[in-house]
């Protein structure tokens, strides 16, 4: 059996797509994207920059670049942002560089921001992003969500379980929308799409060449 990588289908060239999830905080969207990450080596995860302070279980670099309003500042001024925005009273942005570099290579990138930041990258890029809405299967769960991952103050809580309903009013911006009652049920759900969308004709300029090499195959 040859390797994946190397079968004629594998070869056929395509542009990097831009995987968008939003949700309300709590609804699950980080735990899906990192189960994607973890299964998916063809996903990368656009790293954001962000003035709200690091939770226990983040590490710099990885989850976050931790900066200073300074920073962030210096950064929006500077055009190296691609998108940016205030949530839940604190400033996050996504760095210009890595996403250029990635979609000139073809390579696919995830995206963990909200609505504001999916706006800001589907007026700029609408042809290379695939964007899904995550949404709790009910505000009593999203609650006990918020409560149970108990990484943030009680007051920290409280402003995202306000916030969530204005996000939730952004349903309709995106392409997908997934609820994720079930987590086995809703990760399966955003595969089958990240599936479906790397098929997508338009993406796949490679088809020229492959399908002019069909048509001029010659048979004994
Ligand atoms: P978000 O990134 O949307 O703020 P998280 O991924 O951090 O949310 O999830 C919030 C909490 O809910 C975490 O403790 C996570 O383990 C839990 N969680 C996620 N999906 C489910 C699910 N389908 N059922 C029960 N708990 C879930
Ligand atoms: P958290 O503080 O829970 O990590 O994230 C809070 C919210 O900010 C989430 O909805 C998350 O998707 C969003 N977010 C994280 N990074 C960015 C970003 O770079 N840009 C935008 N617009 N939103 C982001």
């Amino acid at each position: 059996m040859p390797q994946t990588s190397e079968l004629p289908s594998a070869r056929i060239k395509r542009r990097g797509l831009m995987l968008v999830l939003s949700s309300p905080s709590g609804a699950g969207k980080s735990t899906i994207a990192r189960n994607l990450l973890e299964n998916d080596h063809g996903l990368e995860l656009s790293v954001s920059v962000t003035t709200r302070q690091r939770r226990p279980s983040e590490i710099d670099g990885v989850h976050y670049h931790f900066v200073t309003m300074r920073e962030f500042e210096r950064m929006r001024e500077t055009d190296a942002l691609l998108e940016h925005a205030a949530v839940h009273g604190n400033f996050y942005g996504t760095p210009r560089e890595p996403v250029e570099q990635a979609m000139a290579e073809g390579r696919d990138m995830l995206f963990d921001i909200d609505w504001q930041g999916a706006e800001q990258l589907s007026e700029k890029m609408r042809a290379d992003i695939v964007s899904i809405f995550i949404l709790p299967p009910s505000m009593a769960e999203l609650k006990q969500r918020l409560k149970r991952r108990a990484e943030d103050s009680d007051d920290t809580i409280a402003m995202r379980l306000a916030n969530a309903r204005n996000e939730i009013e952004h349903w309709r911006e995106y392409d997908y929308v997934v609820v994720n009652d079930d987590l086995d049920r809703a990760y399966g759900a955003v595969r089958s799409i990240v599936a479906a969308e790397r098929l997508r004709r338009d993406r796949r300029h490679g088809l020229f060449d492959f399908v002019s090499g069909l048509l001029d195959e010659k048979l004994d």
